[in-house]
């Protein structure tokens, strides 16, 4: 990586700013996925180790600027204590004298938590005042929120102007794992897109299109395609202004040699719910009124074959509504595969992350991206703005 990370810094008696990505959700105060706190620990661990004075931000819901006192932060500071058996003092506020003061008298080895910097109107529009407000607690910035990495905010873009700023461990790692997957890939790189929308992915599917050998495409957004061959889709999700693209896009495919690969039979339900009937058709015998709810079996089959022929396989975006257990089976049979596979899988999407998890997989993928919208634009080929701002090595 071409930017600092927290193995370039002296840290031992420095203060550090420690921006994160703690927004998990809670249910009547109890934190119900623990994953982002889970993806924060080493850095945590790291920075105690090697003595520095850490003070750490994070964002959790959307409070739209206003102080949503069901928004503190405090149970995430207590979680974060139990699980390092140490305690995380907590700010009153997000800056401000007593925060200050706070900061100051930070010794060696101790943890401070700023409240919810989303309070603050200025965290999303990234004013500079806040930017230096939260500069001026600390010596080094270390960014660490791969999920809010895709935004310019005050504590994620703005920070970096004002003191050295270096990559965390998630980050770092995240971007080596989706960095090489995407771009110094073991070939054959296949990409499994799926999910709703194509409008969702666009970018996603131009930007992989110039860099796999093979894209399979499946859930909703197949449907789109489909329609693009002439196909007749029943009452699929069909996006009727983006056929045209997807027509552009099998164009594309056939252009640079990149097999594009739709389901060849699709399992239609009646109705969009789990209990309507349903049955495998080929792809263009949909009955009228019927929907595609999942891919068929001999679709999985296909799609299975170049799967486990793969080196590197990149997914995103379930086969379809796996929310439903009766029609999970083509995203749980996708997961499945990639857990068995010997090569390199790497998941990025929040709800493939999820039907991963579902399927209790999760430990058997290489690596399962935390964020949702910035692993999306990280495959758009995007920079992000929380890494641009990184301070160059
Ligand atoms: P990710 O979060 O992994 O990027 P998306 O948000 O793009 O994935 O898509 C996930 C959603 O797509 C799921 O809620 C799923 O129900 C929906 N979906 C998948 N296949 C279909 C389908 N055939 N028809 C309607 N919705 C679908
Ligand atoms: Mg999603």
């Amino acid at each position: 990586m071409n930017k600092l990370t927290l193995k370039d810094v002296n840290l031992e008696g420095k203060k550090v700013f420690v921006r994160m990505d703690f927004n998990v959700p809670i249910k009547d105060g109890k934190i119900t996925d623990e994953t982002r706190i889970k993806g924060a620990l080493p850095t945590i661990k790291y920075l105690l180790e090697h003595k520095a004075r850490i003070i750490l931000a994070s964002h959790l819901g959307r409070p739209k600027g206003e102080v949503k006192p069901e928004l503190s932060l405090q149970v995430v500071a207590n979680r974060i204590s139990e699980l390092i058996g140490k305690e995380v003092q907590m700010a009153p506020e997000v800056v401000g004298d007593k925060v200050s003061e706070m900061a100051r008298s930070l010794q060696n080895g101790e943890i401070m938590m700023l409240e919810n910097v989303r309070f603050l109107p200025g965290e999303e529009k990234n004013d500079d005042k806040l930017a230096k407000g939260f500069a001026s607690l600390a010596d080094i910035f270390v960014n660490d929120a791969f999920g809010t990495a895709h935004r310019a905010h005050a504590s994620t873009a703005g920070i970096a102007k004002h003191i050295q700023a270096v990559a965390g461990f998630l980050i770092e790692k995240e971007l080596k794992m989706l960095g090489e997957a995407v771009n110094n890939p073991k070939r054959p790189l296949v990409a499994i897109i799926g999910g709703a929308k194509v409008s969702d992915k666009i970018g996603v599917i131009e930007n992989l299109i110039e860099k796999v050998d093979t894209l399979i495409i499946g859930g909703g957004m197949a449907n789109t395609f489909l329609a693009a061959k002439g196909f007749e889709m029943g009452e699929s999700l069909v996006e009727k202004d983006k056929i045209e693209l997807a027509k552009t896009l099998i164009e594309q495919g056939i252009n640079k040699n990149v097999e594009i690969m739709l389901p060849s039979d699709l399992l239609v339900a009646e109705k969009f719910d789990n209990d309507s009937p349903t049955q495998v058709v080929p792809s263009n015998q949909v009955p009228k009124g019927w929907m595609a709810l999942d891919i068929g079996t001999k679709a999985a089959k296909e799609f299975g074959e170049v799967i486990q022929s793969a080196k590197t396989v990149v997914w995103n975006g379930p086969m379809g509504v796996f929310e439903m257990n009766n029609f999970a089976k083509g995203t749980f049979g996708i997961a499945e595969l990639l857990a068995q596979s010997n090569g390199i899988s790497i998941v990025g999407g929040g709800d493939s992350a999820a039907a991963v998890e579902k399927a209790g997989l999760a430990e058997k993928m290489t690596h399962i991206s935390t964020g949702g919208g910035a692993s999306l634009e990280f495959l758009e080929g995007k920079t992000l703005p929380g890494v641009e701002a990184l301070s160059d090595n």
